[in-house]
């Protein structure tokens, strides 16, 4: 079978699930026997979101080959149940990168390099590229943006060419888009859709399938409506009601027969089997208990910024029976109130990674909240940072123990900057990125949690515990659970005497799937189940599973 490509385009307003929706045809895909790929198309001119701020991106997805890529990445994976590489992520920064690289070398001695047909050409090779390599039967690719930005036309060329480049009867394009409701006079209205329909159509590309989002029901006669202005068929207008789990969404597009009509139009074979995954989603709604776990962190105001560690946490709690309660701390709170003012009757704290000075010391009162008070404590790379500097200034006896990063005038700088960090100039693309090898150490929680000699975990730093410190910070008790095979770098770290205080120097939160969580998040959440907090409505009940 020729591979096939599904195309999805938003319009209207950004937003409003594109990623989500893109996951879930892909999980249909999946579920109905085909090996599927993505790419996502980003047209902005960074060569990847690594130094992008937080505030403007969201969440830095980390794949295994140390590709810094958007955080539609993760939904992708943890829907589908795949590994991706940094090649499905294409953005126009990097079309350009190859295209001047190209000129300045004299390939294209001679010749002028234009948008079409050199930048579309790039761009079509990355996509036909990805296809070859993969294997996959279906491709589907989503496009960033909305149909209208300047700086998306290009992409959109792009994938218009492709259907006569790969043949009409191998590609499908999707259009995803918002109706409005409009309260008083309590319709959802159409026009934004058709308007935008118009817009693709004027740039040559008929949508075979709309996605329509909304807050309420899409009646027969909206879909109708929308059939007949867009050129449609009626039965590919899908909608798409906003779900309070977005697990949910494959079943809900499915219900819809999306699988019916991708597979009619581009000929695919199998039948979609969704019941694992619907078993899932039950199990997910039907935890009655919420625990509450707070995640400290700098970037809150925008919980995007953590987006695999909400995830992961939801996944853990599922598997546990219950709900996660996710309490959004700013560090800077806790840093000017004192922790008890924000994590008095959390049942488990999570530090996420991040860079810079601003609000870590907020972090590092978290940290020594959590190991005074025998909160369980999942820190994850700057929040394992923050950890071991707590340790250095209270246990240890290293006043003004710091990260260099941090305050490059520490007289203790128990994290520092990694060998083969020192004098790096460039920033984008330069962290240690990516899947790296640790080994748990004997009779530590970390090696009773994975069970395993070695385990592959998705790193994005520059600093790491200074083996300078290494002795004094374990002569007074601080666990090095989790070692690189060389011995040379502490991938993980715990507290001793503590229900659970492990600190990481990774990313396990990448690697989280509905289906199958991760067992450090498994055991942070086993954990804080055990534990009542003051406030907390969640009946005592023993973790049989991890209980140290
Ligand atoms: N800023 C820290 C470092 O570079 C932590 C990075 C992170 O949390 N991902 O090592």
């Amino acid at each position: 079978m020729a591979t096939k490509y599904i195309f999805v385009t938003g319009g209207v307003v950004s937003s409003i699930g594109k990623g989500i929706c893109v996951a879930s045809i892909g999980r249909i895909l999946k579920s109905q026997g085909l090996s599927v790929t993505v790419v996502k198309l980003d047209p902005y001119l960074n060569v990847d979101p690594g130094t992008m701020s937080p505030y403007q991106h969201g969440e830095v997805f980390v794949t295994g080959d140390g590709g810094e890529t958007d955080l539609d990445l993760g939904h992708y994976e943890r829907f589908i149940d795949i590994e991706l590489t940094r090649e499905s992520n294409v953005t126009a920064g990097q079309a350009y990168l190859t295209l001047i690289t190209q000129e300045r070398r004299g390939d294209f001695l001679g010749g002028t390099i234009q948008t079409v047909p050199h930048l579309t050409n790039e761009i079509k090779s990355r996509l036909t590229g990805l296809a070859q390599k993969s294997n996959a039967d279906v491709v589907v690719v989503e496009v960033g943006g909305t149909v209208g930005d300047i700086e998306g036309l290009p992409f959109l060329e792009a994938i218009r060419q492709m259907r006569n480049e790969v043949g009409r009867s191998n590609v499908f394009y999707i259009h995803l888009t918002l109706l409005p409701y409009i309260s008083a006079s309590e319709e959802l209205k159409t026009k934004p859709t058709q308007h935008s329909v118009k817009e693709l159509r004027s740039i040559g590309i008929q949508p075979d399938a709309l996605i329509c989002r909304s807050d309420t029901e899409v009646t027969r006669s909206i879909r109708d409506k929308l059939s007949l202005f867009c050129d449609v068929d009626p039965a590919a207008v899908f909608p798409m009601p906003t779900v309070g789990n977005v697990y949910e969404v494959p079943l809900i597009m499915e219900d819809y027969g999306v699988s019916r009509i991708l597979s009619q139009t581009l000929g695919l074979d199998g039948s979609c089997e969704l019941s694992d995954w619907s078993q899932l989603v039950a199990q997910m709604n039907a935890a009655e208990h919420e625990i509450p776990i707070a995640i400290v962190g700098k970037y809150v105001e925008y919980p995007d910024s953590y987006m695999s560690v909400r995830e992961a946490l939801r996944h853990a709690a599922a598997s546990c029976g219950l709900k996660a309660d996710v309490r959004w701390v700013h560090s800077e709170a806790v840093e000017r109130d004192g922790p008890d003012a924000h994590l008095k009757g959390v049942s488990g704290i999570v530090v996420p990674g991040g860079f810079g000075p601003r609000g870590v010391e907020g972090m590092v009162d978290a940290s020594r909240y959590a190991r005074d008070r025998q909160v369980p404590y999942l820190g994850l790379c700057l929040g394992m940072q923050v950890m071991v500097i707590d340790w250095a200034r209270d246990v240890a006896g290293l006043r003004c123990a710091n990260s260099s990063e941090l305050d490059p005038d520490s007289p203790h700088p128990v994290i520092d900057i990694m060998h083969g960090q020192k004098g790096v100039t460039d920033l984008g693309g330069t962290m240690r990125l990516g899947q790296y090898p640790c080994r748990p150490q004997a009779n530590t929680h970390t090696a009773r949690i994975y069970n395993q000699p070695q385990v592959m975990e998705r790193h994005r730093h520059r600093y790491e515990v200074n083996n300078r410190y290494r002795e004094s910070l374990e002569s007074s008790g601080l666990v090095m659970s989790g070692l690189s095979p060389d011995g040379e770098l502490v991938e993980t770290a715990e507290v001793p005497g503590h229900p659970f205080m492990v600190g990481v120097q990774f990313h396990p939160e990448f690697q989280s799937r509905p289906n199958r969580p991760h067992p450090l998040f498994s055991a942070l959440l086993g954990q804080a189940r055990n534990t009542v907090r003051e406030g907390s409505q969640l009946p005592f009940r023993r973790s049989k599973s991890w209980s140290f």
